[in-house]
């Protein structure tokens, strides 16, 4: 019978609004560092298996008060999003794709026995406390506002079970552009000996959990001198991921010559990554019909190599929020380093610049009524 109930859906017409006494000053533009300062508001909504979703607060920003039973401190019931706001150039806010990442989020709380919502309902609210705040986000292009939706398990209890109670809050921090004097080619290494996501497991929520884990391997890379590590799969060595990225990768096919955008297939091992549909959704769009061969399939890091050596890689780079594509210069795989097409003074290859421009202009409002915005 619990499971015929109807709980409250989340219901924005009764959002109440506290607005700050204190308002933060701005920081200067420069001297934004990513989720350091955060905007004078947050947005939060309760929950609980009895009544469903309580009214949606829009407070000060502030701290909150959870007894150390906490279930979220002791079984890591927490999920979260990454999204961001812009300012156009009607001076207009807009958020980029956000059903995508209430779909996401979505997922990941009900993985983790954690209440599920109305993601145009969130969204909406989302967009109230972005208005709120709308003096934090610098104008100028490549500037953002990043927004990180967070739902954490509240019930007071050391049982491991489903928790009685949740809350979903929602934080924002206005950042500057990843690459402030232009792309940076990054450095990968290949980790080999610890495994970020498995057939089966949880790799593609997107789960606080699963980041922890990731910070030792990505430490143990930076201390040989790397930016980042790649994240291999299985003894095909399949590449997944870097860092915290997707991964796209330009090379000549081996029978056809033909020019072939790769990326690893959505098989549970990777993260649904926003900016990974966007980039295949242009690709198919733009490139397709110049020729351009567009695959979602596994790759090896062997098919890289054989590529590199073959003179068949065009490029490689990484795709996701924070910096939209971020492009990889080689990878220290095994012993050796994999050269990834590009020459010593260029730091991205023609594909990754496309696409920051294409999305970055997207994002920015200059395609009129583009369906992204
Ligand atoms: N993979 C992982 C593991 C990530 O954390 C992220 C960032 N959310 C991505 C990929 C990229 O996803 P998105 O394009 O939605 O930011």
């Amino acid at each position: 019978a619990a499971s015929t109930v109807k709980l409250a859906e989340i219901d924005p017409s009764k959002l109440s609004v506290t607005k700050t006494t204190t308002p933060k000053d701005l920081l200067p533009p420069e001297e934004l560092v990513f989720g350091r300062s955060f905007t004078d508001h947050m947005l939060s909504l309760e929950w609980t298996a009895s009544d469903g979703w309580l009214q949606p607060r829009i407070t000060p920003y502030q701290n909150l008060s959870l007894d150390p039973a906490t279930c979220v401190f002791h079984y890591a019931f927490e999920c979260f999003e990454g999204m961001k706001a812009y300012i156009d150039s009607k001076g207009q806010v807009r958020l980029f794709r956000p059903d995508k990442n209430m779909i996401r989020l979505n997922k990941s709380s009900a993985r983790i026995a954690l209440p599920t919502f109305d993601g145009e309902a969130l969204t909406h609210l989302i967009g109230e406390l972005v208005k709120l705040d709308k003096r934090f986000i610098p104008t100028q292009r490549g500037y953002s506002l990043y927004i990180r939706p967070t739902m954490i398990g509240t019930q007071r209890t050391l049982g491991v079970g489903p928790p009685g109670s949740a809350l979903l809050y929602v934080i924002a921090s206005p950042v500057g552009p990843y690459y402030p004097t232009g792309f940076k080619a990054v450095s990968l290494e290949a980790t080999d000996y610890a495994v970020r996501a498995w057939p089966g497991g949880v790799g593609d929520k997107k789960l606080g959990a699963n980041y922890a884990p990731c910070i030792v391997p990505q430490m143990q890379a930076a201390s040989r001198g790397f930016h980042q590590n790649l994240w291999l799969f299985g003894e095909e060595e399949y590449i997944t991921e870097v860092g915290t990225m997707n991964l796209f990768v330009a090379m000549k096919n081996k029978e056809t010559g033909q020019n072939e955008l790769l990326t690893a297939p959505l098989d549970g091992t990777i993260l649904e990554g926003v900016t990974r549909d966007s980039v295949l959704a242009l690709a198919r769009e733009r490139l397709q019909p110049k020729g351009w061969m567009v695959t979602e399939r596994k790759v090896t890091m062997k098919e890289l190599a054989d590529a590199a050596d073959e003179g068949r890689m065009l490029e490689v780079f990484g795709a996701g929020t924070a910096a939209v594509v971020s492009p990889v210069r080689r990878i220290c795989w095994r012993d050796r380093l994999v050269e990834c097409g590009l020459d010593d003074h260029s730091e991205a290859g023609p594909v990754a610049q496309q696409m920051k421009d294409w999305i970055e202009g997207i994002q920015h409002g200059d395609e009129e009524g583009h369906p992204w915005r």
